[in-house]
């Protein structure tokens, strides 16, 4: 894409009611647009890196048998009531669902969904009658909503916000244990990819009613909302809401051999058992005839949460920096011209050639001095940096710059495009 193409243009200043990094940065590169606290809309480089997200996510949710559906935001009342939520969730200013009444529903109560338990449970009311039907992960990609009452954490902590969310029906606890393990190491395969693997833990965390543990994936970061114990040779870490003698005597774990931090809670996974199913009368029946429960969990991940911790972990203080897989393009073009037309046509040239090859490339073809260039690439993060100019031209070259380590080389000409493809 040429950048003078890109409708949105970089800000030195953040605006000043935005006290998270993540969204100072997103918003001054022009990622993202602030409607309202806990509100945000995606631009273009931000939905990029949005679908780079969603697609990793998807990918790793393919791999262990998810197939993806997607769920209506409008929740009918009558599903809540049954699993008595309905009321629980509107006292819950946290977490709440929120609801509203309209025309659109003739003067009724309409749920607006926070999570969907409800629904897919009662869809699968209609497919599920056999052991044989089972086992059924669905997820979809789809907005979520909540009464977040400080969303002070920029794209981390919305009202509105785009969750993964998959769930899963086994015939009984065994395999569902199975598949749960199967999705904790899909999440850390995520997470690594997303490039904040080395600083994401798996988490022991309360597990409800239903099991003694949940398992969150706590990212460190100094912006993080909870505090977590972390075991570095294990990879493990305890949050501090079940940190406690008993607990971590039953993970075999000392509490002079963990360290406390700061983190993110980037993913959740979930036992639910059969609450669901039995509320909605989910059943199926075994090889003898007899009737039985599917054993549930959920497994959650904030596409935009993920997004902003990223964030939050690799930007220096020149702006962001975005590994590889989620970055909005891979390569960005810089030309400097000085009027010199033959190194515009060689960037062009360049430009070209990477499209040719599949790579996702940001031209900055703008008429603007060299600093500004400089200044709004290193903002918007972009991996890899091409600078042609009459220097490097003359050197029969390109300057390659990463933008990680600020490591820059001069790489011939012919060589340009094999070394960008290769990765
Ligand atoms: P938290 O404790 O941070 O509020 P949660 O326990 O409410 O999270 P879940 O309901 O399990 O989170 O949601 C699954 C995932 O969705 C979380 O792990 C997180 O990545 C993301 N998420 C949750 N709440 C928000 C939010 N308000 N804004 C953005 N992402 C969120
Ligand atoms: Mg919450």
């Amino acid at each position: 894409m040429k950048q003078s193409q890109l409708f949105t243009k970089t800000r030195r200043e953040a605006p000043k009611d935005e006290v998270a990094k993540n969204a100072q940065l997103l918003i001054r590169a022009g990622y993202i647009h602030k409607e309202m606290a806990g509100a945000y809309s995606y631009l273009p480089l931000g939905l990029r890196v949005l679908k780079n997200i969603e697609k990793i996510i998807r990918e790793e949710m393919n791999a262990i048998g998810g197939q993806e559906i997607f769920m209506t935001t409008l929740q009918d009342p009558a599903l809540w009531k049954k699993t008595d939520r309905w009321a629980e969730e509107n006292d819950n200013a946290q977490t709440g669902l929120p609801w509203f009444k309209t025309a659109l529903t003739g003067g009724g109560e309409l749920g607006i969904a926070n999570t969907h338990e409800e629904v897919i449970t009662n869809i699968l009311t209609k497919y599920v009658s056999s052991h044989r039907d089972l086992p059924i992960y669905a997820y979809q990609f789809q907005n979520k909503f909540r009464n977040e009452l400080r969303a002070k954490s920029g794209i981390m902590r919305c009202r509105e916000f785009l969750m993964k969310d998959l769930y899963s029906f086994n015939a009984d606890e065994a395999s569902f244990r199975e598949f749960y393990e199967k999705c904790a190491e899909a999440y850390l395969n995520i997470f690594a990819r997303a490039g904040i693997g080395e600083k994401t833990y798996r988490t022991f965390a309360s597990g409800g009613a239903f099991s003694k543990f949940s398992d969150e994936f706590q990212t460190v970061c100094e912006a993080g909302e909870d505090t977590i114990y972390i075991h570095l040779e294990k990879r493990v870490a305890v949050n501090k809401e079940v940190y406690t003698p008993d607990v971590l005597n039953s993970l075999k774990l000392e509490a002079g051999e963990l360290k406390e931090a700061r983190a993110i809670e980037v993913g959740n996974i979930f036992p639910l058992a059969t609450r669901y199913a039995k509320a909605l009368r989910l059943t199926f029946k075994d090889e003898s005839g007899k009737t039985h429960t599917p054993h549930m969990g959920s497994y959650g991940i904030g596409l935009g949460r993920l997004m902003g911790a990223i964030v939050e972990v690799l930007s220096d203080e020149k702006g962001i920096v975005w590994p590889r897989e989620v970055a909005p393009f891979y390569v960005h073009i810089i030309s400097i011209s000085g009027g010199n037309a033959d190194v515009e046509k060689e960037a062009r040239r360049l430009y070209e050639l990477l499209g040719e090859h599949n790579v996702d490339t940001l031209y900055d073809d703008r008429d603007v001095r060299a600093g500004e260039k400089f200044a709004d690439a290193d903002l918007i993060g972009i991996p890899t940096r091409l600078v042609v100019s009459e220097k490097t031209m003359q050197a029969g070259g390109v300057e390659v710059t990463l933008r990680g380590n600020g490591h820059t080389t001069l790489v011939p000409e012919s060589e340009v495009v094999e070394r960008l493809v290769r990765g």
